[in-house]
């Protein structure tokens, strides 16, 4: 344990965020980090408990209690060592994991948990800048190839163990670049894309093969995979978005979340798109569909692309401020999440049902929406419109944001399976 009375003397200090009238002009990250001095301080109010909570709400078991104290002693390098024992890439989940470790941390009792989310990306910031992670190829070499099929975190993750074990890893994706919805889906304001690059450098050095712009079921085919390779690893995501078949759902100007946010990290990223293909909020009236963070992400594009307004809605009833009953510590905490794009300016509003879009001249101009109620009907929740309370949302851009269904199969794993 660091300090045994850490948590007493020190508050919680987050680093807090960029002023909202600078980072709405860029994309650049929104979150800003601590002093060295801070971060070891916030380090210190780790109480090593003995039974770890934090540890048990993190999906990676990152060895939490463990870096907090190195941090706070100053061993960078230790830290750093530790955090990777459990977790290929820090610097992603230390900048965009909803931290349920935080949720379950002990001090969370009394709502101020150790910032762990924001110690992981010191310590792994830290490290790049020391130079601490360098190439470090396997010492021997297993004579087996493994593809790897899909670069988002879970590709990356895969191929960097199976590459670390000493197989000879070929990492396919069907985009231009490594990454999947880390690249393409979340945005720059979230995580900068050089993250991925400098990470997927040091990968390349220790041997891991990649290829781009190669579809497998399309561009080479399942069998002929499985015939060059050992081993297949399928991690493909599930990037079928659910969609509203609603009246008006052809109109222009209503577009599925994904294909608005990629196509400006892509713009991000210096790729020209003509300005008949620009879905862009400029000038407009925005409604996102979907309260989940991809919808968050629209509002906060939307609002750096200079929308006039933007409104976001969800079906489902306004979260409560406070954990419910049935919701105590340490599970994650189901209460209502101001991201930093909601704070930039955008009305929320929540139990609202699609029930058309209208439009004219083909581009849409408003969503019909109206109220529903839940009730808990044997253990589950079930939805009811309220008679009467159909109203117009006036809208000319229209973004989808309800979630994905399972992995687009078409072209892809289909002809996998058949061919
Ligand atoms: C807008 C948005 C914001 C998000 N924000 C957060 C957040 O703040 N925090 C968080 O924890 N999570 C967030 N998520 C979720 C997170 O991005 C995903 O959970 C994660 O990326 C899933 O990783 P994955 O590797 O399984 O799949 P993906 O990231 O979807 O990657 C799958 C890859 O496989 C490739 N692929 C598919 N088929 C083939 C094929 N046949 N051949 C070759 N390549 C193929 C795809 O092109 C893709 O690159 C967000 C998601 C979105 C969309
Ligand atoms: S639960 Fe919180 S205080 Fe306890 S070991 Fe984990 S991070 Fe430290």
């Amino acid at each position: 344990m660091g300090d045994p009375k850490g948590f007493i003397k020190i508050k919680k200090k987050p680093a807090g965020n960029r002023p909202i009238h600078e980072r709405t002009g860029d994309y650049s990250e929104v979150e800003q980090v601590l002093n060295s001095e801070d971060r070891q301080l916030q380090a210190s109010r780790c109480m090593d408990c003995g039974i770890p909570f934090c540890h048990w709400g993190c999906p990676v078991d990152n060895l939490i209690p463990e870096w907090n104290e190195l941090l706070y002693k100053g061993d960078w390098k230790g830290a750093s060592d530790r955090l990777h024992s459990t977790n290929n890439f820090p610097e992603f989940t230390g900048r965009i994991c909803p931290a349920p470790c935080e949720h379950s941390c002990v001090l969370n009792i009394e709502q101020e948990p150790v910032t762990i989310r924001e110690n992981e990306a010191a310590i792994v910031e830290r490290a790049f800048t020391e130079g601490y992670i360098k190439p470090a190829p396997p010492k021997e070499r297993t004579g087996k190839k493994v593809a790897v099929i899909g670069s988002g975190p879970a590709g990356m993750a895969a191929a960097d163990q199976l590459n670390k074990a000493g197989h000879s890893v070929t990492l396919f994706e069907k985009d231009e670049k490594i990454g999947g919805l880390l690249r393409f889906g979340i945005p720059d304001f979230k995580l900068n894309k050089r993250t991925i690059d400098r990470r997927l450098e040091v990968m390349m050095a220790e041997g891991l093969e990649i290829k781009t712009g190669t579809e497998i079921g399309k561009d080479i085919s399942g069998k002929e995979i499985l015939k060059q390779y050992d081993a297949v690893c399928l991690a493909i995501g599930a990037m079928q978005p659910r969609d509203l078949s609603v009246k008006g759902r052809e109109l222009d100007g209503v577009h599925f979340a994904m294909d608005y946010l990629a196509q400006q990290n892509r713009v991000n990223d210096g790729v020209y798109v003509a300005y008949d293909n620009r879905i862009t909020a400029e000038g407009r009236k925005v409604l996102v569909i979907g309260g989940g963070d991809t919808g968050s992400d629209c509002v906060g594009t939307a609002i750096r692309q200079g929308a006039e307004s933007v409104t976001q809605i969800e079906i489902l009833p306004k979260p409560p401020d406070q954990r419910a009953n049935d919701n105590p510590w340490p599970y994650f905490g189901k209460t209502l999440k101001t991201s930093t794009s909601h704070e930039e300016g955008c009305e929320r509003k929540w139990s609202l049902s699609t029930l058309q879009f209208i439009g004219m001249q083909r581009r849409v101009t408003h969503a019909e929406v109206e109220l529903v109620d839940w009730k808990k009907v044997d253990g589950s929740f079930k939805m009811k419109p309220v008679a009467e309370t159909a109203q117009k949302i006036e809208a000319d851009l229209i973004l989808l944001a309800m979630g994905f269904v399972h992995p687009i199969q078409k072209d892809c794993l289909l002809s996998w399976i058949l061919n």
